[in-house]
């Protein structure tokens, strides 16, 4: 079985001890994990340091043709890095799965590689001229989830760097490989230092945020977790961004088709099988047109093919780890108990790996678990309302605010609804529909900062304003 290798300074560096990586489908070892000692981690960041002296010096051109490089490739090793995403995660190649996430990548890269920051000229008179100049900062310390591992490295990765950043990535535990990967594909065309990798379990995460010679930490991942890196970061004041778990709402008015909604609505939710930050996680219809809506969604959930991740036939694949196996299933259990009506799915799928179905719940309300935490799976709870701003309200009670979604035969009326809804991004007739150019960041308890596009970009930049 493979053993995997850290990836510090521009060389590979084995470490002494490691975990096994099991393919959530079959449970067979994909490869092992290099456990990190606290001295590796050091290295990583003094490697990063040692390549930041050179790398803030180049000039914009240089870091954008650079992520350009990055890209080519990337794509030039593009089915053998979604293989490897398809092993561990457990997502199918095909359809929503690890095909488009390594294309979603790309895009990514090439859409920042392109950004830049030219310093702007606040005044300029007779009084005096002030710019404001962007510098990068420094090393950044990334720290990534296990839902879309290779998409959110290069969400951290190239922002960091296109900036002028030199960056240690840790991936999760869950998925550390293929990250492990890009990082070794990212250095056939970067300098030594500039990208470096070190896995672990989650101690080593901490010792990364609370390390002194990190000045930036960017975050995907739980709001627990994100409370505990904002912690950490206290002592070095560092800079953060944190991309926290969300638990959006999607409101359909009585105006909506339910037909017409059914596909979107499915996989608003279900996309990733639910394990996606800014997935629909619980959706509120109206009285007149609830038992429509339901109707509508079963019939398209029957159609969804579950299997193996390397079937190429499968559409969604295996939950990605027991722990949060366990958490779907302990919360449709307490929505049953608590009168939940399960329309289908509701009892694990009979066969080796975590295999859940699909599974919707009727006639649950705000009070029960599935509806009040984040299930991050393949359960969605469907609420039923008759008042709309009534309904607005009781979404906006939950600390989360990532996403929401307003669903309706009327885009203005949508509009002026999804206005009202407190989360970061909202969507009009379709959910969670992220692209490059889309700001795109948490409000309330689901992170602080923003991530994509320019805006994104200055994220990874401190300001330093010239008055003469
Ligand atoms: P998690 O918080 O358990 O783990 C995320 C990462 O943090 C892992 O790499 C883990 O090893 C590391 N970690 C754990 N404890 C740590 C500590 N004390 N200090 C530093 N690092 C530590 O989250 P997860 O289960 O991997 O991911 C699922 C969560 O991520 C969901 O809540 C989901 O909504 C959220 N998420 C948010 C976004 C977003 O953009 N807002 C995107 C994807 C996922």
């Amino acid at each position: 079985m493979m053993d995997y290798t850290l990836f510090i300074g521009g060389q590979k560096v084995a470490a002494a001890n490691h975990h096994d990586i099991r393919n959530p489908s079959t449970g067979d070892i994909v490869g092992r994990m290099p456990l990190a000692t606290a001295e590796q981690l050091d290295q990583a960041v003094d490697a990063a340091a040692a390549a930041f002296r050179d790398w803030r010096q180049k000039r914009e051109e240089e870091r954008a043709q650079a992520c350009r490089d990055v890209a080519t490739a990337i794509e030039a090793h593009a089915e053998e890095l979604a293989t490897l995403l398809t092993l561990e995660q457990g997502k199918p190649m095909n359809g929503l799965g690890s095909r488009f996430e390594i294309g979603g990548a790309l895009a990514w890269t090439r859409y920042t590689a392109e950004l830049s920051l030219p310093v702007e000229i606040l005044q300029d008179n007779n009084e005096g001229r002030v710019e404001l100049h962007r510098k990068p900062i420094g090393v950044v310390g990334s720290i990534t989830p296990w839902n879309w591992p290779v998409m959110i490295a290069c969400w951290h990765i190239i922002p960091a760097i296109r900036a002028g950043n030199t960056v240690v990535i840790k991936p999760s535990p869950m998925t550390p490989l293929s990250t492990i990967r890009l990082v070794e594909i990212i250095n056939e065309v970067l300098p030594p230092g500039v990208v470096n990798v070190i896995t672990g379990e989650n101690a080593i995460g901490g010792a990364l945020s609370a390390h002194p010679g990190v000045a930036k930490m960017t975050f995907t991942g739980s709001t627990a977790t994100g409370k505990k890196i904002m912690a950490s970061a206290v002592e070095t004041l560092k800079r953060l961004t944190l991309e926290l778990g969300g638990n959006d709402a999607g409101i359909v008015l009585p105006d909506a088709e339910p037909k017409r909604i059914a596909e979107g609505l499915f996989w608003g939710a279900f996309i990733n099988n639910g394990q996606t930050c800014a997935a629909l996680k619980r959706l509120y219809v109206h009285d007149s047109i609830y038992d429509e809506v339901c109707t509508a969604l079963a019939d398209y959930a029957g159609k969804i093919v579950i299997g193996d991740g390397m079937d190429e036939k499968s559409v969604l694949g295996p939950i990605q780890n027991e722990m949060q196996y366990n958490k779907v299933r302990d919360l449709v259990e307490d929505a049953r108990a608590k009168g939940g009506r399960v329309l289908t799915g509701g009892e694990p799928i009979d066969r080796p790996g975590y295999f859940y179905p699909i599974t919707l719940v009727a006639d649950v309300a705000d009070g029960v678990r599935l509806v009040d935490e984040e299930q991050f799976g393949p359960a969605l709870p469907i609420i039923r309302y008759s008042d709309v701003d009534e309904v607005i309200e009781r979404a906006n009670r939950n600390p989360a605010g990532l996403g929401g979604s307003v669903w309706s035969s009327d885009p203005e009326k949508a509009k002026h609804y999804a206005l009202k809804l407190e989360c970061g991004s909202v969507w009009i007739n379709k959910h969670g529909a992220i692209q490059p150019n889309a700001p795109f960041g948490g409000v309330k308890q689901s992170g602080i900062g923003i991530e994509f596009g320019a805006e994104g970009l200055k994220e990874f930049t401190t300001i330093q304003t010239v008055l003469s």
